[in-house]
């Protein structure tokens, strides 16, 4: 049989074993779409690698234009990311006052004195604020996607996560072993890993890391004390299921949730960093001091994506963070610029689009207080999250970068990190599987109440 048959043969039997790869996937994922479409597409592969068998040597100029064709294509879409000019590093920016953000300012409360000095210092936020103020709220009985079960759960997730504030500071024990940072961070890593996290790194603490004054309880109005010089970040995974229902009431359940487990692993690490004779601080949900998704970043655990989430290698931006700020010595590692994820998002644009609140700009990175990066308009966010009930999370749930973790999704992950070329068609793909423009998913069936 002529080499250019059995090229063929090869590489439509080989296409027909990715699709009954996808197929096989999205039954398990319960895709019915896909499930569909790969069906069609495993068959189309299947009748291309009998072709040459069916047809004769009439056809033969047909086979080797299709074999042209189709290593062309596999030598533009896997050109390796070397051979492609690499994008400038957003550059840290200034300290960010506590005070400005969302959850602050919803928890001012009219005719107090913190109320009336916040919007004579910011004027230009009380009307919008004023608007949020009017709305349902978050797990309010009023909201749109109002779930006695899933908020009365989230609720008690959320309490629990603030009984866990006592436990961020403490008393480093007057003690001293001889051991070394390397040590020090093996042991964390590893334990954190048990304990549920996915990812964890080391990084010195910058000043932008941290907030400039407190903007939430006791630390409100504050100067943040920059004591330590070390941090611990890791990640803890959303569930794929819980957030593919997002905005419905699944999604607040399961932050809620994720921030409990980072809370409990943050906690349980600075107790035992201050057992080990070190100071250590735990920043958890509701009681942070630095800004998680910086801290994250720098800690290579992952990129800022358009949405202005981390966004990791393993489960994009569907993940919670914890982290610890300390004194122990640690193998801090330097930042590792990874600019796939920017080029990844200026092609893809997803979040932008299917945003309900349309926070997420969909133009180029563009220059914010000296700085190149994507903004969402956090007051919008924050408006739909108030009519919702829930922190929303339809930009994290229609990322391609959230599928879950598993062979076919971290192979279609990995490539995009390394061929830069094949972004474009990874978008491309995802939509033609998955949906431009899809609609959320129903909630898990445990979680529905009769109407
Ligand atoms: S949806 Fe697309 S553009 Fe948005 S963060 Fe994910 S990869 Fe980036
Ligand atoms: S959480 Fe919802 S409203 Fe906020 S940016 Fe994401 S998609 Fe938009």
């Amino acid at each position: 049989m002529p080499y250019f048959n059995i090229f063929m043969t090869v590489t439509g039997a080989s296409l027909a074993g990715l699709m009954l790869l996808m197929l096989i996937t999205s039954l398990i994922e319960k895709r019915t779409p896909a499930v569909v479409k790969a069906a069609v597409l495993m068959l189309i592969c299947t009748v291309v690698a009998t072709l040459p068998y069916l047809l004769d040597n009439t056809y033969k100029g047909l086979i080797i234009a299709f074999d042209s064709m189709v290593i062309l294509a596999g030598l533009y879409l896997f050109i390796p990311r070397m051979f492609f000019k690499t994008y400038n590093e957003a550059l840290a920016s200034g300290q960010i006052d506590e005070r400005t953000i969302m959850f602050s300012r919803n928890e001012l409360k009219p005719n107090t004195q913190q109320y009336q000095q916040y919007y004579q210092m910011h004027p230009d936020h009380l009307d919008n604020d004023e608007k949020f103020r009017k709305l349902p709220g978050l797990l309010s009985p009023q909201s749109t996607f109002y779930n006695p079960l899933s908020f009365g759960a989230t609720d008690a997730l959320f309490h629990i996560v603030d009984g866990l504030h006592q436990y961020v500071e403490g008393q480093a024990k007057d003690i001293s072993h001889s051991i070394t940072p390397d040590n020090y961070g093996q042991f964390i890593k590893q334990w954190a890993k048990k304990s549920g996290a996915v990812s964890i790194g080391y990084t010195q603490l910058k000043d932008y890391h941290w907030y400039s004054v407190g903007g939430r309880g006791e630390r409100y109005g504050k100067t943040i004390e920059r004591k330590h010089a070390n941090a611990i970040a890791f990640t803890v995974e959303m569930d794929h299921d819980m957030v593919a229902a997002a905005p419905r009431s699944s999604i607040i359940m399961e932050s809620a949730n994720q921030y409990l487990q980072a809370g409990i692993i943050a906690t349980q690490i600075a107790m035992f960093i201050r057992n080990c004779g070190f100071d250590a601080r735990a920043h958890i949900d509701g009681n942070y001091q630095v800004v998680a998704p910086l801290v994250a970043r720098d800690a290579n655990l992952g990129e800022i994506g358009r949405m202005g989430l981390l966004m990791t290698p393993e489960h994009g931006p569907r993940v919670r963070i914890g982290v610890i700020t300390t004194d122990m010595p640690l193998p801090v590692e330097n930042r590792k610029y990874d600019n796939s994820y920017e080029d990844f998002c200026t092609k893809c644009l997803k979040c932008a689009e299917n945003c309900p609140a349309t926070a997420i700009p969909e133009k180029n990175k563009t220059n914010i207080d000296g700085v190149e990066r994507w903004q969402i308009n956090s007051e919008k966010c924050f408006n739909y999250w108030c009519s919702a009930g829930t922190d929303c999370g339809r930009c994290m749930s229609t990322c391609p970068y959230s599928h879950p973790n598993n062979t076919l999704h971290n192979m279609v992950r990995w490539s995009i990190r390394h061929f830069p070329n094949f972004r474009y068609w990874a978008v491309k793909m995802d939509d033609f599987f998955y949906g431009r423009k899809s609609s959320p998913a129903q909630l898990p069936n445990w979680m529905q109440t009769p109407n």
